[in-house]
């Protein structure tokens, strides 16, 4: 049995767990300073569908990422009581550059997406985490690999923590800041996006809106105000009255420069990193985290 480490607990480093031992023949610790989703799949809204972006563009590998994530979503369900996520499609109001056969136009400005789901962020991870029994969990922060040397891999899945083992210009990614605001008191049953998005809560009648893009921020800490001044204008752009907002929260998104995909590097004899999953990581944390355990390593 060959020991990996894998370093972060968001959505990447716990897929990455799960199709280690479904391979088999590894037993993965994963260590995560602040604990399970202590990074940005934390502060996710949980929106994903085939096709993010301005324009609706059809992501690269699209359903097939979103059916990776789905496999994974389902696996979770079983270990959490409830559903994890609104199956009930996600509405665009925007048009998309193409027609698609999973999506249905409603109007000149609606587009209902039926392949769309909006996940329960802290069920999916709690789910997902008990899902990999036979792993093992350490609330540790790595400072340096040397730490783990004892280990036969090491899986760097670390968000933005990423840049403490590896340089960004090396990597060609950035960092980008996210806030989202927690609102209530709304009457919508499916999640929406348009200029900006408006997605259903795990708790009914609650609702997450964003997000904010800061490029330059000097604390990763969410801050109300920012969130608040940022977000609220793009409610009444999203349709949406009468609601009271009652908190936020904020992560830090790596995106690849120059393109949307997450990226899969050997950093140097068997250590791996995962990132750059950018601002769709709930498409493509599975898909890739599967490719990395059956193609890469
Ligand atoms: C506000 C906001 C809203 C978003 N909404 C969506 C959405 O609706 N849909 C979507 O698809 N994507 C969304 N995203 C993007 C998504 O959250 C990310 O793509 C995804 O969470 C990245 O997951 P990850 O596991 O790679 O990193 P992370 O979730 O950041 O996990 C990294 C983990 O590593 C740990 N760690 C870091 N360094 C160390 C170390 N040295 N030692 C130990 N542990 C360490 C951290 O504590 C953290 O738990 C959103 C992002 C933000 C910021």
């Amino acid at each position: 049995m060959k020991r990996v480490a894998i370093i972060g607990a968001g959505m990447s480093g716990l897929a990455c767990a799960w199709y280690l031992l479904e391979r088999g023949g590894f037993v993965p610790t994963i260590f995560d300073g602040v604990g399970i989703g202590g990074g940005a799949s934390g502060a996710a809204a949980g929106l994903v569908h085939p096709y993010p972006g301005e324009q609706g563009r059809q992501s690269w590998m699209g359903h097939a990422a979103l059916q990776e994530t789905g496999r994974l979503v389902d696996e979770a369900e079983k270990h959490v009581s409830g559903p994890i996520a609104h199956r009930n499609g996600i509405l665009r109001q925007k048009p998309l550059i193409q027609e698609y056969p999973d999506v249905e136009r409603l109007s000149s400005s609606a587009y209902l997406i039926h392949s769309g789901m909006t996940i329960s962020m802290p069920l999916y991870l709690e789910g997902l985490f008990r899902a990999c029994s036979g792993a093992l969990f350490k609330k540790r922060h790595i400072t340096a690999l040397e730490e783990l040397s004892d280990y036969d891999m090491i899986i760097i899945a670390a968000g933005h923590g990423i840049f403490q083992f590896a340089d960004r210009e090396h990597l060609k990614v950035r960092a980008v800041k996210g806030h989202v605001l927690h609102c209530k008191g709304l009457g919508i049953t499916r999640s929406v996006v348009g200029s900006g998005y408006l997605a259903l809560g795990h708790v009914p009648g609650t609702y997450f809106v964003g997000s904010t893009y800061e490029k330059t921020f000097s604390s990763e800490l969410a801050s109300f105000d920012v969130a608040k001044e940022s977000l609220v204008p793009k409610m009444s752009g999203l349709g949406a009255d009468g609601f009271a907002v009652c908190g936020c929260s904020a992560g830090v998104r790596v995106s690849a420069e120059g393109h949307y995909l997450p990226k899969i590097e050997r950093l140097g004899g068997n250590v791996w990193a995962l990132t750059a999953m950018g601002s769709r990581g709930l498409l493509y944390h599975a898909y890739f985290a599967r490719k990395l355990v059956y193609e890469c390593i």
